[in-house]
């Protein structure tokens, strides 16, 4: 038999009382993968999360995990889970081992060596009996990830883990991410800001606007789709007319054309000839692949545009 997937969702809708924070939201992510939840701020990432671990109960749909019914019956569905929501919290005056072994004593006896197996884990082996209040920012996001993998869960969830972290942080927090996914086949549901990263970890991604879903796919098959060719050439005053115009065409401050092609190597070989023909003389011709966040900006435009009126830029 398949095994159930992590998380299914169906049908969520969530209003906070004549608002409307999530519509219609299905999903589902199968055992092991990585799933990015995008959204601009206020678009209903942290509902959806909330909605899933209980702490948000949603006026209609229908939210499995492991193939349990998380809205009937939560704790069986929220046995393996673990959760990042906010800024994990933990008691500064002791070390990070008696940390987690004080807040996993609330789920059940922990032992040491499962205790010191999740501090490696997470790249904290080497702080074990370090006192909290001494730890960075970044280290006390590596140990709520710890706590959250408390005693063996298999599915994660993370709202926003590298916010506030520098750039070192964000690093270290995406390796953890891969390694979680790849080396222990954990499922973790990662919200984020930051879309590079989740370009970079996630298998899938779905994208939140107004409390609906406008996209939600395969990440390289999402990007692949807006792949382009791009060409830089001199030595033209005009273009000469083509089969298949590019989808751009501009003149750039050293007086090159700069044109791209939609991904059609055949297409393209066809033109080529044309432009040489005209006397370019060809500088660059390279893949152009979409990225996360060209996809996410021109699906969130309004957004944006509403940005840039109230901060007149
Ligand atoms: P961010 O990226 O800013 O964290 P988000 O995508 O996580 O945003 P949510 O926190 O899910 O967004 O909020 C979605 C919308 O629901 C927002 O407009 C928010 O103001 C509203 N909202 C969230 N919680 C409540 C609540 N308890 N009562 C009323 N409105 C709420």
């Amino acid at each position: 038999m398949n095994a159930p997937p992590a998380i299914a969702i169906s049908g969520l809708n969530k209003r906070y009382g004549k608002f409307h924070a999530c519509r219609d939201i299905s999903f589902e992510l199968g055992q092991g993968q990585v799933l990015g939840l995008l959204g601009p701020n206020g678009a209903g990432k942290t509902t959806i999360i909330k909605s899933i671990v209980g702490l948000v109960h949603p006026d209609s749909g229908s939210i499995r995990v492991f193939g349990q019914d998380a809205l009937e019956n939560r704790a069986e569905a929220l046995r393996h889970v673990g959760a990042v929501v906010e800024a994990p919290v933990f008691y500064g005056f002791l070390s990070a081992r008696d940390n987690l072994e004080s807040l996993a004593r609330l789920s059940g006896p922990v032992s040491r060596e499962r205790l010191d197996e999740v501090l490696a884990v997470v790249g904290l082996a080497d702080n074990a009996n370090q006192k909290v209040d001494t730890f960075s920012y970044g280290m006390k996001q590596r140990l709520g990830i710890a706590q959250s993998l408390l005693p063996d869960n298999r599915l994660l969830i993370l709202d926003e883990p590298t916010n506030g972290l520098d750039p070192h942080g964000i690093l270290g927090i995406r390796l953890l991410i891969r390694k979680l996914s790849q080396e222990h086949g954990i499922t973790i549901l990662v919200s984020s800001h930051l879309l590079s990263e989740i370009e970079e970890i996630a298998e899938q991604v779905l994208i939140i606007h107004q409390g609906r879903c406008i996209l939600h796919g395969i990440t390289r098959e999402l990007l692949a789709h807006g792949s382009l060719i791009f060409v830089r050439c001199r030595g033209l005053e005009a273009l000469p007319s083509l089969p298949l115009p590019p989808l751009r065409a501009e003149r750039n401050e050293a007086g090159e054309w700069e044109l791209e092609f939609a991904d059609d190597a055949i297409a393209l070989s066809a033109q080529l000839p044309q432009l040489l023909a005209a006397g370019a003389t060809l500088l660059e011709l390279s893949p152009r692949r979409q990225t996360l966040e060209e996809l996410f900006i021109a699906l969130t435009k309004d957004t944006q545009d509403a940005a840039s009126d109230r901060f007149g830029v």
